[in-house]
């Protein structure tokens, strides 16, 4: 679909008679192929009837998600939620003839073995006795979003949403960084038993449909709906232990010394988001100026970066500012009827708004890249894979993020992105922790899954003090995490693939461009491998299945390994080394 901008792409309600019908004929088809060829043509047209069908879905809910007070978008974007249930079911239809076909061997030649298995997981998780259940746990995410957007929170005269406050939740004074946070945390303690009610529905539904099914609880469904191949829930938990071994003794030696570093000697919760006395670097310049110095980053890194960050510029594939009604958070989304990505997110001031334009940027740019595939689900990997093409990028960055913080904060914005990278794991392990329990106890009350969250926030983040906030000692900080709540089980890729990205940046302080060309031809394998290959085809050995903590230590040895590592390339990355002396008396 050729198109000038984003604004201009026409949307339109779908009607289920039609889908069903062309869903059903391809079935046909495929069932009664009479050679190899007739099957894989008309597989070759599923495709691209499901490319059609997600791109009008994709714009109704980028659009949606732009303004959620938008009534018409509104009700497409829950006719859509209502609905995509059953267009599964005849989708799934297709993928049962394509299992049962008696080609199935000349298929799986022509589209790769990785497809066929990705077709037998995707199997496993769809019957349609469940549409029904499906519709509601669509119903109960949308449910959720609507609260939190819903949040208008007064302070000193002026309204903010839950993400516009972030900025002042990390202001350099104390008091306003105290009653902001008591702001923001106070919605969640006002909204605990609607969001508790909602989170426990999802959790039955989806224990109900995994039952359904015939899994024995959610836990394994919800790796499969997210097609990890290669991989189970024994060795998360195992990657979970390493963490606890030799990350969480590391990410709290690091809050000792911030601390310190910042003169407070009794921290308090409000204080943890602050990295330095200065107070924490922020962006240089409005969201305008920063897409301006971006795309200036970019024209330096690489030519084919830069020519997809222009594109997306003069095409519309940007909506970056904070504002009323749009939903929380921030997300890539790739639109396969234009070949290209959309980035949403929420600016709000603090050095969060970079990682938009690098983090999201790198999955846009695995976007674009993988969009020359066919098979829709090779055009990017699973998200563990998905996640190394983002936050990788947010190193790559590193030799031109004055461009983005200026000057006088670059040492400082490459210092707090280490640290919080570092300190991210034991966190998102915690997520995940978290939702084993939730899964594999789904009896469980509001109460207790908050104790639970409490208890898994003392192991891994032994740290967090909450003596004078009764909601977060009570457990109720994972409130706030959406991936709770929308798509169970992904957080944990977060975290592989931070240690992957760790990886390309150890690797890149040795030699910038080859490093960025393993990246480039990383990209471009999408999915079509699985997880163990995709890593082995990028030029990763990596025997345990999921990278283990050595890999990013780089070599054997304790957690100050890693420290090390850094420290000696401390000086390459730009850091002044005169000044982080200092800094590093208090940081190692
Ligand atoms: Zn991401």
């Amino acid at each position: 679909m050729e198109f000038t901008n984003f604004k201009d792409l026409k949307v339109y309600k779908p009607d289920p008679e039609k889908i069903k019908k062309q869903y059903e004929e391809i079935t046909n088809r495929i069932t009664n192929a009479q050679t190899p060829d007739e099957a894989t043509n008309a597989i070759l047209d599923s495709f691209k009837l499901q490319d059609e069908i997600s791109t009008n879905f994709d714009i109704i809910y980028i659009r949606q998600t732009i303004n959620t007070l938008d009534e018409e978008y509104s009700k497409l974007n829950d006719y859509c939620d209502e609905i995509m249930p059953v267009i599964q079911e005849y989708s799934s239809a297709v993928d049962k003839a394509i299992l049962n076909s008696r080609f199935l061997e000349e298929i799986g030649e022509k589209f790769g073995k990785h497809y066929i298995d990705l077709l037998k997981v995707s199997d496993k998780t769809f019957k349609p006795e469940i549409i029904d259940y499906l519709i509601n746990e669509n119903k109960l995410q949308s449910q959720y979003r609507k609260v939190v957007s819903s949040a208008q929170i007064e302070y000193k005269g002026k309204t903010y949403t839950l993400a516009q406050l972030g900025s002042l939740m990390q202001s350099q004074d104390r008091e306003v960084r105290k009653e902001t946070n008591e702001l923001y945390w106070n919605f969640y303690a006002e909204h605990d038993k609607e969001i508790g009610d909602i989170y426990d529905k999802l959790v039955k539904v989806r224990t109900t449909i995994a039952q359904k099914l015939g899994y024995d609880n959610f836990i394994q469904l919800g790796y499969d709906r997210l097609l990890r191949i290669g991989y189970n829930y024994e060795d998360v938990k195992n990657y979970r232990d390493e963490v606890y071994i030799n990350i969480v003794p590391l990410s709290n030696e690091l809050f000792e010394r911030k601390i310190k570093r910042i003169g407070i000697t009794d921290p308090h919760y409000y204080d943890y988001s602050l990295t330095f006395k200065s107070g924490n670097p922020v962006p240089k310049g409005n969201c305008e100026e920063l897409v301006e110095a971006a795309s200036h980053m970019y024209s330096k890194m690489n030519h084919i970066a830069s020519e997809k960050f222009e594109f997306m510029r003069s095409h519309g594939l940007f909506d970056l500012e904070s504002k009323k009604g749009k939903a929380p958070g921030g997300y890539e989304a790739y639109v396969p009827g234009i070949k290209a990505p959309f980035i949403f997110s929420n600016f709000n001031g603090t050095s969060g708004d970079i990682d938009v334009l690098t983090h999201e940027f790198g999955h846009a740019l695995q976007a674009f890249l993988g969009s020359s595939y066919v098979v829709p689900s090779y055009r990017s990997p699973g998200y563990e894979c998905c996640e190394m093409h983002s936050m990788s990028m947010e190193f790559f960055a590193y030799p031109y993020i004055s461009l983005l913080v200026g000057e006088e904060q670059d040492e400082k914005y490459r210092y707090n992105h280490l640290v919080s990278a570092i300190n991210f794991i034991p966190y998102g392990v915690s997520v995940d922790e978290f939702q084993h329990f939730v899964y594999a106890n789904p009896e469980a009350t509001h109460e207790q899954r908050k104790a639970e969250w409490r208890k898994i926030e003392k192991k891994y983040l032994p740290h967090r003090k909450y003596e004078d906030n009764a909601f977060l000692e009570s457990g109720g900080y994972w409130l706030r995490q959406t991936h709770i709540f929308d798509s169970p089980f992904y957080y944990i890729d977060y975290t592989i693939a931070q240690v992957v990205a760790f990886e390309f940046f150890i690797e890149s302080l040795d030699n910038y461009k080859a490093t960025f060309e393993k990246y480039l031809k990383f990209d471009r394998l999408g999915g079509a491998y699985p997880y163990k290959e995709l890593l082995k085809e990028a030029g990763y050995e990596n025997g345990q299945g999921i990278p283990t903590i050595e890999l990013m230590y780089n070599s054997e040895g304790p957690h100050k390994d890693t420290c090390q590592i850094i420290q000696q390339n401390w000086e390459e990355i730009g850091i002044n080394v005169e000044l982080t002396n200092q800094e590093w008396a208090v940081f190692l």
